[in-house]
């Protein structure tokens, strides 16, 4: 019986873990759940798991879920400190981090401070904070499992090649296969009309708000060349990136013999999570098997860096180092955030993040401190760029 904390419960991956969760009683105890704003679903899960420890990071959602579980056992918990308490506990064997953004950040660290098991959706805390996770993971041997899909895809395919930080034996290149989202084939002059309602409706995933905003644009897989370059430490040149629109082959490896391995799956994120539960045991869920015949075709293109603005940025901060990553995660947070307000169009994201990391100087990482002042920097920065528009 292994002891999980989930944070980010509330939201897409907290609903994913959920659903392998409830098919494995005997092997999982929920001790753990967090949310920030959503006040229903959280009390739900928390009678449903009754878990030890409930933690709400919003401010107006506390007293509200407080009230809903005196009754419990669960003792509930209020601010961002609580999460890096929950993660350290001792008896914690896993941690999901599922939070969005560079808020999951700290509690990311703190998990990998702790040695835990850290089961990573949560992108942006490596974006933003690689150069800290990495070499505080090999110090206490904290085992990072990437769950986003491409890269527990790579994981697969490097089987017991794979080490947190390290560059695996063998590998000439990986290949990150990105479903293209829902504009990769649409003319450039028509992504001023986009609307948030387009940009969020995925055509293969079923996702949180913003990372479906940044499949749109293809930041995400900007993050994700930027998190594959810490997770298995290979170089931008080497981390290829394919438009794959049916989202079957989640990405591959390609090794020094001309072998390719890739891994392939219906496009559920039970699929991913389940392995990283499994800690190599396979574990059953819900999603769909493969169909090849269903499916008939599989496509590869080009990504079009230049008509996605974007992924070229990501690249971009990578050379940079430093800082860099950091300072565009954060421009990009304000501006997905602001699109989906209605504040600014699709096509003024990759122009804001391109003008705030043109206007930001990247220097050394240093501590958690110093990225969370330019955290908050960048974000002020941000906004006053968009409200002078
Ligand atoms: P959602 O928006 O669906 O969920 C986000 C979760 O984070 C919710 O539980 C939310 O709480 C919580 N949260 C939001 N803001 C804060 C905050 N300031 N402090 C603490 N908690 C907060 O996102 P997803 O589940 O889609 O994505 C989560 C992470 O996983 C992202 O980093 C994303 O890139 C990554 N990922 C997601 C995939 C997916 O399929 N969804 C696939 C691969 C990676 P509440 O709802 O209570 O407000
Ligand atoms: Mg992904």
């Amino acid at each position: 019986m292994k002891n999980l904390v989930i944070l980010g419960a509330t939201g897409s991956i907290g609903d994913s873990t959920l659903k392998v969760i409830r098919k494995h009683p005997d092997k999982f105890k929920v001790t753990a759940l967090s949310a920030h704003s959503n006040v229903d679903k959280i009390i739900q899960l928390a009678n449903e798991f009754q878990p030890e420890h409930v933690v709400i990071t919003g401010k107006a959602a506390l007293h509200k879920v407080e009230q809903a579980l005196s009754g419990l056992k669960t003792q509930v918990h209020g601010g961002k400190n609580s999460l890096n308490a929950i993660v350290s506990d001792k008896q914690v064997d896993l941690v999901v981090a599922g939070i969005v953004g560079n808020a999951g950040m700290e509690s990311v660290l703190a998990a990998v401070a702790a040695g835990k098991t850290l089961l990573l959706a949560n992108k942006e805390a490596l974006v933003v904070a690689g150069e800290l996770v990495m070499p505080l993971a090999k110090k206490t041997k904290a085992n990072i499992i990437p769950l986003d899909s491409e890269h527990n895809a790579i994981f697969q395919c490097l089987g017991n090649g794979y080490e947190a930080g390290v560059r695996p034996d063998g590998v000439n290149s990986i290949t990150l296969t990105a479903s293209g989202g829902p504009f990769w084939e649409m003319d450039e002059t028509l992504f001023e009309s986009i609307t948030p309602a387009q940009a969020v409706a995925h055509p293969k995933w079923n996702m949180g708000a913003k990372i479906s905003v940044d499949s749109a644009t293809l930041m995400n897989k900007g993050l994700e060349v930027i998190e594959a370059y810490w997770l298995f430490n290979i170089a931008s040149e080497d981390i290829n990136v394919l438009v794959h629109p049916q989202s079957i082959i989640h990405s591959m490896v390609n090794f020094i013999d001309g072998s390719v391995l890739a891994q392939m799956g219906c496009p559920d994120m039970q699929i991913p999570i389940s392995h990283g539960l499994g800690l190599g045991q396979r574990l059953g869920n819900d999603a769909d098997f493969l169909d090849l015949l269903q499916q008939k075709q599989l496509t590869f293109y080009q990504a079009d860096s230049h008509k996605f603005k974007c992924l070229q940025l990501a690249r971009h901060a990578l050379s940079l180092g430093g800082t860099a990553a950091a300072i565009l995660n954060a421009a990009n947070e304000i501006s997905v955030a602001s699109f989906l307000k209605g504040q600014i169009r699709f096509d003024q994201i990759a122009q804001i993040n391109d003008r705030m990391m043109n206007a930001i100087q990247s220097v050394n990482v240093e501590s958690v401190a110093q990225l969370n002042d330019l955290d908050e920097e960048v974000r002020m920065k941000t906004k006053a760029a968009i409200n002078s528009k």
